[in-house]
């Protein structure tokens, strides 16, 4: 194994300490100080000298974590299903080794593929806080955020604020137990009156609409949560007993229970036709009133999607493709950061 020069070695603990500084920013304090754009660029620079040199990885390097550990003053919950992140792709090569990655996992299955169903769905990347909703027998008696991806803080007070999430499922016999994913957000409108009011009052401006979703979700008073109006698209369903047979399936269920659907979804039988719904929103989603940073690409039959699973960090049957920043990613945000 080649050994990394000392100098190395120093970029790897500089990478690793600026990281973890951005990422409590981020996650914990829900107030960035820097750009995504350099966040991910240094990101993928520890990523790379950590595949050069096993050896420099630590059990606490910033590559070997899923999220932030929740916050205290809220009750922690397990997730029964852990609500992990999603692996990036900024590139067309990244996206297609990916499906190669796949492929590769799903030859080695025994079992039949029914393949009739398209193979991908494509749903906009909605820029916004990730949540786990529990209903029991049809009632919502459980709200948690996505935390470390194995646990979350309870917010259930919280999320019934969201006048979007329904408390009673629309269903006749609704299962005993069912739990629904999706993002909680802010419309780019009500973001900016927050900021715009936060700044007549003298507080400190949220950076941006996931920021303020973050932080919205877990403010101790809900009365403080009802009046910033939150939004919420479901997009993942859980269920023991209905059988379902695709994302987009599973999509109109929910849209059925009583949620709201991000309806610019597509299925898509290949990567081109992926291809091609990235580009046309490339510059469309600028006159969505909400904010987008990419194509989440689902494998759409639930089988496939079982048979290739998680990675430790990811589930192997989504991606994120990620839209390039918008800005130059040169402008630290609050304080100067030395890379
Ligand atoms: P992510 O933003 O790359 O993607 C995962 C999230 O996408 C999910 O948890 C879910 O909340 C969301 N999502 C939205 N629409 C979805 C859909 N239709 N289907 C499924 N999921 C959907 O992952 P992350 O771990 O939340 O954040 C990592 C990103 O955060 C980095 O790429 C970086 O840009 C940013 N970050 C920035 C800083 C900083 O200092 N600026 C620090 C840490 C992280």
């Amino acid at each position: 194994m080649e050994q990394p020069t000392s100098d190395i070695q120093q970029r790897v603990q500089k990478l690793s300490q600026q990281l973890h500084l951005a990422s409590y920013a981020y996650y914990v304090l829900d107030a960035p100080i820097m750009e995504d754009a350099i966040y991910d660029q240094l990101y993928r620079e520890l990523q790379q000298l950590e595949t050069d040199y096993p050896q420099l990885i630590t059990p606490d390097s910033p590559t070997q974590r899923v999220g932030e550990k929740p916050a205290t003053q809220f009750t922690s919950v397990r997730h029964n299903i852990p609500l992990y992140s999603l692996e990036n792709a900024f590139n067309t090569q990244e996206l297609k080794a990916w499906e190669q990655r796949g492929q590769k996992v799903l030859k080695t299955e025994e079992k039949e593929i029914n393949s009739s169903e398209p193979l991908y769905i494509c749903e906009l990347k909605i820029d916004g806080s990730a949540l786990a909703l529990t209903y029991e027998n049809g009632i919502l008696v459980r709200g948690t955020t996505r935390g470390d991806g194995v646990t979350g803080e309870e917010i259930t007070q919280n999320v019934k604020t969201i006048r979007s999430i329904p408390l009673r499922l629309k269903l006749e016999n609704p299962p005993p137990k069912v739990e629904v994913r999706g993002e909680a957000f802010l419309s780019v409108n009500i973001f900016d009156k927050i900021n715009q009011e936060r700044q007549k009052n003298g507080e400190s401006l949220f950076a941006n609409p996931r920021n303020a979703a973050a932080g919205t979700l877990r403010q101790l008073d809900s009365k403080i949560v009802r009046s910033r109006q939150l939004d919420f698209f479901a997009y993942t369903l859980h269920l023991e007993e209905l059988a379902l047979k695709t994302q987009w399936d599973a999509l109109e269920l929910l849209q059925e229970m009583g949620f709201k659907v991000n309806p610019n979804r597509q299925l898509c039988p290949s990567l081109t036709e992926v291809q091609n719904y990235f580009q046309s929103w490339e510059s469309s989603r600028q006159n969505l009133p909400y904010m987008t940073d990419g194509v989440v690409v689902k494998i759409n039959p639930l089988s496939r999607q079982e048979q290739l699973g998680f990675t430790q960090k990811f589930p192997r049957w989504a991606i994120a493709l990620k839209y390039p920043a918008e800005e130059a990613p040169t402008k630290l945000l609050a304080v100067t950061v030395q890379v």
